[in-house]
């Protein structure tokens, strides 16, 4: 098989062909040519337009070939387009925008840059960070442009803060697919109301469950705006609001007993915030000799143990039941974190029982996260809830 006929394959051309491949000091070099038989098409609008003249030679990285670097080299045209007016340079297939590489390379570095980190990616494509950024960019964007919505029946809705806490995005993930469906900035109602506008109401009046934080603003805009659907509390969220009130315990109880407690408190924060089956041994044994001491962080970890319960019922009566205890234990604890935790799922305890109708859940939203390693291993929770995964 010929340089040219690879090229053929990987590279959309319709109207332009192969004039030559060379090899060069930079690595092979495919130059294109305008296929006469076509007519030039706009690249503002797409459609028919008039040749006027030619712009100097562009280079496009393409995806190298066994580690040699494959460029195409073309002269891209100029046209007269009486469609949307003006002079504008040509359609050129194989590239979006004014981009220096071909669309196969993006969608090659943006599959990697799933796997690997991006200085990976970047080190294997010989491409600076930046081409991999951009490509994940264009991926993201291209997937976003081109979704088809009738499909999506379940959505989870996360946010994401960037900036260490301060600047928060939230993200809207068709649960069945995992794929990333909407992204806006901030948190509030209005973020959410702008989802639901640009979603629209034929689609909205297609989904069955909504899955997300028990966050009112959140919960507000779902029951208003697809009062059809499900709504369901992310499990997860649930899980860290929890995970949080315990360590604000051990932070109280610290703060409370002064500099031996410190010490005596030392490396300990995992011991109490991982689940039991991750401790290492020598965190097994320090977790006993913990244990015997009565200290409050103790009575906020048999707590969060205890919680675990909850999720394993299949019939939400038996789960009320559990909570009713669960939320007697809490308030009665004389902690005043564990207390705001339980009357918290108090308030919204009623949706707290969809997910035993529909146990879905956000899982681990997958890894759009912009600046990070990002990884998309679609994850079920130990209840086969659906789920999507998360970058963190
Ligand atoms: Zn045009």
């Amino acid at each position: 098989m010929l340089v040219e006929s690879l090229i053929k394959e990987t590279v959309e051309l319709q109207g332009f062909r192969v004039a030559t491949v060379e090899q060069t000091g930079k690595g092979l070099e495919a130059e294109l040519m305008s296929d006469e038989r076509y007519v030039p098409r706009c690249g503002r609008c797409g459609g028919r337009a008039l040749y006027r003249d030619t712009r100097s030679t562009r280079r496009f990285r393409h995806v190298p070939l066994w580690g040699i670097d494959v460029y195409l080299i073309y002269a891209p045209r100029r046209v007269v387009c009486k469609h949307c007016g003006g002079v504008h340079v040509e359609l050129l297939p194989w590239v979006s925008g004014k981009r220096q590489f071909t669309r196969a390379l993006m969608v090659a570095l943006a599959t990697w840059a799933r796997v690997l980190t991006w200085e990976q990616v970047a080190g294997l494509f010989h491409c600076s960070w930046s081409t991999v950024a951009t490509a994940v960019d264009e991926a993201v964007a291209y997937g976003l442009a081109h979704r088809d919505l009738s499909e999506v029946s379940h959505i989870g809705i996360d946010e994401i803060s960037r900036k260490r806490g301060h600047v928060y995005v939230t993200n809207v993930y068709d649960l069945n697919s995992r794929r990333l469906l909407w992204s806006g900035e901030g948190r509030t109602k209005e973020t959410l109301e702008g989802f639901f506008d640009w979603f629209g109401e034929q689609h909205t009046e297609r989904l069955e469950g909504v899955c997300c934080d028990m966050w009112q603003p959140y919960a507000d805009v779902v029951k208003a705006r697809a009062p059809k659907a499900v709504l369901v509390f992310d499990k997860f969220h649930i899980v860290q609001h929890l995970t949080k009130a315990v360590d604000q315990v051990r932070r109280d109880e610290i703060r409370e007993k002064g500099q031996t407690h410190k010490e005596l408190m030392t490396k300990t924060r995992y011991i109490w915030l991982k689940n039991p089956w991750n401790l290492t041994d020598k965190q097994r044994g320090r977790l006993g000799e913990l244990e015997q001491l009565n200290l409050k962080i103790n009575r906020a970890y048999l707590l969060k143990e205890a919680f675990r319960e909850f999720w394993s019922y299949s019939c939400p009566g038996w789960a009320i039941r559990y909570l009713d205890k669960w939320f007697w234990w809490a308030t009665h604890s004389r902690l005043q974190p564990m207390r705001d935790f339980a009357w918290m799922l108090r308030r919204h305890q009623k949706d707290l029982l969809n997910y035993f109708k529909m146990p879905i859940s956000n899982g681990i939203v997958e890894g759009l996260n912009n600046k990070a390693k990002v990884k998309s291993c679609p994850i079920q929770d130990e209840h086969g809830a659906r789920g999507v995964s998360r970058a963190r």
